[in-house]
């Protein structure tokens, strides 16, 4: 075993060198610090789609930070591998003091980290982790008796309070980087040994004008404009740090600041309540008697609803991994209300297509939608498709741009008349939410 003892910094959703807390913690620890990140088969093994676009957006930012470690006489250690298998040979190759990591409040990655912790006590090694992909986490912004709050209002005035109250701790992990092991790193190993391809969607860029940012509130709710920042993907992966996203909100927009903090408020309800993961947050709405027609659970995965707008955000998806909000609230509406297809099902849709795919906020967004939710639309809040349209496209220029045939006669006709859908969803929700 070679004889200089070292720490791990763990990478996993901080793929950045600045700004970076348990990075900068372990660099200042006063020894020299093995940057690792592990390519995960148990989570790898559940993508279904070989040329995954999040799987490529990883590997690309990999190499970038191969690039600016072997700059600094390191390099990056890539596995593919699981977490269990890839620190046990960690321990074989390096002396290792301590492994520094981020916290990830998504229930797989608690389960993870405890297990791993649990291998390192057995080697006496340190397991340090830090709070850095929100500003507040788990119970540090909660009512006054301590209760995790339900409503995002009141959790908003007390998180923009405790804000102003404390400011933003400053982790300047770049001013330390002359603290990483150097050593010979190996490649990093090619998407084709994990059995993957490169994706060819368009990945968004990590820059934001800053004009884009103070017209938000204006222009955000516009499917064909380009409003809103795309920065969803590098929140999710950590390519840009959040202290840094709340300082510009900060000081340019306030209902994109809000924003942000809907993400935490999110990540706060999925941890103070992990049942929300398979199971309504609210559970009488378990009773609801879905459809789940099948076929037509088809054509809205492939945007042939005959409703223009539901198809355009659909095959959006399809083909560039995104959707903009305004319309991934339509279409899961249209899902869960017009078509009475479990929440679940389009859930699990989006799971596969979207490239900024948050757990916290895919399973908010879709029990929102569903009025399951913490703070969910109201269940007999209907969307109209025609009057969102009319409201948000009026001149129809984001549905020409995905569905140019849409007055076409080989347009299909409305899988569903929404008059008859909207009365059909009342019965049935109203059936399943009388009291017993
Ligand atoms: P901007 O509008 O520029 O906002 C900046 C950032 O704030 C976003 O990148 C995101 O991190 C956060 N944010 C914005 N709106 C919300 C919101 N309503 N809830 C939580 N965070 C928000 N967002 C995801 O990040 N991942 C998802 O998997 C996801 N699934 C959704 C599913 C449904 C059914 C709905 C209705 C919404 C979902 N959202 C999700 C929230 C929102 O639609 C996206 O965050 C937003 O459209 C991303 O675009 P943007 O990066 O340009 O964000």
């Amino acid at each position: 075993m070679p004889t200089d003892t070292i720490v791990i910094h763990w990478f996993r959703r901080d793929l950045r060198l600045e700004d970076n807390h348990a990075l900068y913690e372990a660099l200042k620890s006063g020894k020299k610090v093995l940057p690792v990140f592990i390519f995960d088969s148990d989570i790898l093994r559940k993508l279904s789609e070989k040329s995954d676009a999040r799987v490529t957006f990883i590997y690309q930012q990999l190499q970038r930070l191969q690039k600016e470690l072997l700059s600094l006489g390191s390099g990056l250690y890539v596995v593919h591998d699981t977490p269990d298998s890839a620190f046990k040979k960690l321990l074989k190759e390096f002396n290792v003091a301590a492994v520094y990591t981020n916290h990830d409040y998504e229930p797989y990655a608690i389960q993870r980290d405890s297990d791993i912790e649990i291998l390192l006590e057995k080697e006496n090694v340190n397991f340090l982790t830090f709070k850095d992909q929100v500003i507040f986490e788990k119970a540090e912004v909660v009512k006054d008796d301590g209760k995790p709050y339900t409503v995002f209002t009141p959790y908003s005035r007390k998180w923009l309070a405790r804000f102003d109250k404390e400011g933003i701790p400053d982790y300047p992990s770049e001013k330390f980087q002359a603290n990483f092991h150097h050593w010979k790193s190996k490649e990093i190993p090619s998407l084709a040994s994990m059995g993957f391809t490169l994706s060819d969607i368009k990945l968004p860029s990590a820059i934001v004008r800053d004009n884009l940012i103070s017209n938000y509130d204006e222009q955000r709710n516009y499917p064909a404009i380009d409003g809103t920042s795309r920065l969803g993907v590098h929140l999710r992966f950590g390519t840009i740090s959040i202290r840094k996203q709340v300082r510009k909100a900060k000081q340019l927009n306030a209902v994109w600041l809000s924003e942000l903090i809907w993400r935490e408020f999110y990540m706060m309800i999925l941890w103070h309540f992990p049942h929300v993961v398979d199971s309504a947050f609210k559970p009488i709405y378990n009773n609801i008697e879905w459809r789940n027609k099948e076929a037509e659970f088809e054509k809205w995965k492939s945007g042939q609803t005959g409703y223009p707008i539901v198809d355009a955000g659909m095959r959006e998806l399809a083909a560039t991994g995104y959707m903009h909000n305004r319309v991934r609230m339509i279409v899961a509406s249209f899902l869960t209300k017009h078509l009475l297809i479990d929440w679940r099902w389009g859930e699990a849709w989006f799971a596969e297509k979207l490239l900024d795919f948050e757990l916290a906020s895919n399973n908010g967004g879709w029990q929102w939608a569903a009025g399951s939710g913490c703070d969910a639309a109201p269940y007999f809040r209907i969307f109209n498709p025609y009057e969102q349209t009319k409201k948000f496209d009026a001149d129809m220029k984001y549905i020409r741009k995905w569905v140019p045939e849409f007055e076409d006669f080989s347009y299909p006709k409305p899988i569903v008349d929404h008059k008859d859908a909207r009365e059909r969803c009342l019965r049935v929700y109203s059936k399943a939410l009388k009291p017993a």
